[in-house]
């Protein structure tokens, strides 16, 4: 399968370099694929064989690889400035990023980091930090969903509820509370995703009842929590969330790490239940995956909790690359894509072109509870095989199809630019891959294990 360019750097690169999210002794067997170049929706390898990138590279190019117009921009930006000290001095990219970002979403005030944990870590750190200037110090907890994924810093995977990720570090994380999923795999026969919704929404009104009191702020991802196998559900949910909140006295932050910047069919996720949260935190599209960018943005209210003369009221946390020249530049131009290529539109068409293409997916009888959301496509598959994931992943491989499977979940996240073409290769290598693993059906007993 690989010429010996393709062993050469996969060599090199299983004694050098740690890889993310990996059992590194299972790359004795599975192979780890050197990238030389991309282009558009594709992956080529050393040995100019290609695979269609369906997760988006985890989630991060938006519209492809070699994208031209980020390309361009950030050569002119190179030319300019590359990076300054946010401390004390600004720029213009961070200047017009901020207020692009304020008038798309309402929110006035962005502080920036480099990448989602950051920024999961600066909001919840803010809304500790309001209520503390405010005299409220017995707000030192947090609230979020069963399944959800917050990121890994310690702080985070303390919101993070996969374990997995989190049982080993149990000692180090403080001890935070879950609330119910409004999963709407989990509607009874007559049921709605609605009503799945309202059941949730009643469960976070009693956690809220009881503990709204010491609890700072409830994390959620809106509309759907991506690692946790892209579950979704109603937007009622989110309408609930923002009403108690408010009631309780508790902030509420949208984590739209994964599903913003048009992923759920519209630019951000919440607009999809009118609400405005708290805290609004983005990253992964948010430079088409250019470079490493994040930012939290806030509500005037909030700000203003921290503006004092008292330095130590002020919100002292920092990243040395916060508001990075490069990486806003990028981000602008992305926000430029969206409208002068209606983005969100086009991709209405996009989704319903993939959608009928996977219809004979969604009608396998392997497939449980087949689901889209904007750009977003997820199946759950019927196989009794524990090593399902693995053995998904490396027959789409085979087809030149980079798929994830998280567990028993496929889902394809593919770049807007996806065309009708990729999808018919994706849809194809699927049906191939099923028929394959079903055929095979038993029981194996390697463990399973779901990685994003
Ligand atoms: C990926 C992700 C994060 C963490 O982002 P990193 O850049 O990987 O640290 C946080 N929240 C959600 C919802 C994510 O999908």
């Amino acid at each position: 399968m690989h010429d010996s360019q393709a062993q050469h750097w996969l060599a090199r690169s299983r004694a050098a370099v740690w890889h993310p999210c990996t059992q590194m002794k299972r790359h004795e067997t599975l192979p780890i694929i050197p990238i030389a170049r991309a282009d558009g929706i594709w992956l080529e390898d050393f040995d100019g064989k290609r695979y269609i990138d369906g997760v988006s590279s985890w989630w991060v190019n938006l519209f492809g690889h070699n994208q031209p117009r980020i390309k361009q921009a950030l050569k002119d930006q190179l030319d300019t400035l590359e990076h300054v000290i946010l401390a004390g001095f600004t720029h213009q990219p961070v200047v017009e990023l901020s207020e692009r970002l304020a008038a798309l979403t309402g929110l006035g005030h962005a502080f920036y980091g480099s990448d989602g944990a950051s920024a999961t870590e600066i909001a919840l750190k803010m809304s500790f930090h309001y209520w503390r200037n405010h005299g409220q110090t017995q707000k030192t907890r947090f609230l979020s969903l069963e399944h959800s994924y917050h990121g890994e810093t310690v702080g985070a995977l303390a919101v993070t509820d996969v374990p997995l990720f989190s049982d080993t570090y149990a000692p180090l994380l403080q001890h935070n509370l879950r609330a119910p999923s409004p999963d709407a795999r989990l509607a009874a026969p007559r049921e709605t995703a609605a009503d799945v919704a309202r059941r949730a929404a009643s469960a976070l009104e009693s956690l809220l009842q009881q503990h709204g009191h010491e609890i700072a702020a409830f994390i959620i991802e809106p509309l759907v929590q991506g690692a946790a196998g892209m579950v979704m559900y109603d937007p009622l949910y989110l309408a609930e969330a923002r009403r108690l909140c408010d009631q309780y006295r508790v902030h509420l932050i949208a984590d739209e790490i994964a599903v913003g910047f048009g992923r759920t069919g519209t630019l951000f996720a919440c607009e999809q239940a009118a609400i405005r949260a708290d805290f609004l935190c983005l990253s992964k599209g948010i430079t088409g995956g250019y470079l490493p960018l994040s930012c939290v943005l806030t509500t005037d209210d909030i700000y203003a909790a921290f503006y004092d003369d008292d330095v130590s009221r002020g919100f002292l946390h920092s990243h040395s690359y916060t508001g990075n020249a490069l990486a806003c530049r990028a981000a602008l131009t992305v926000l430029d894509i969206f409208e002068d290529e209606q983005v969100i539109a086009a991709n209405l068409a996009t989704a319903a072109l993939f959608s009928r293409h996977l219809a004979e997916i969604a009608a396998h009888p392997a497939v449980r509870h087949f689901r889209q959301r904007g750009m977003i496509w997820a199946f759950d598959v019927d196989c009794q095989r524990a090593d399902f994931g693995p053995a998904f992943f490396s027959l789409m491989l085979q087809q030149g199809c980079l798929v994830r499977p998280i567990g028993k979940t496929v889902y394809f996240m593919p770049p807007y630019i996806i065309e009708e073409s990729h999808m018919r290769q994706l849809v194809d290598a699927t049906l191939m891959a099923l028929t394959q693993l079903l055929a095979g059906d038993r029981p194996s007993s390697r463990p399973e294990t779901a990685l994003p």
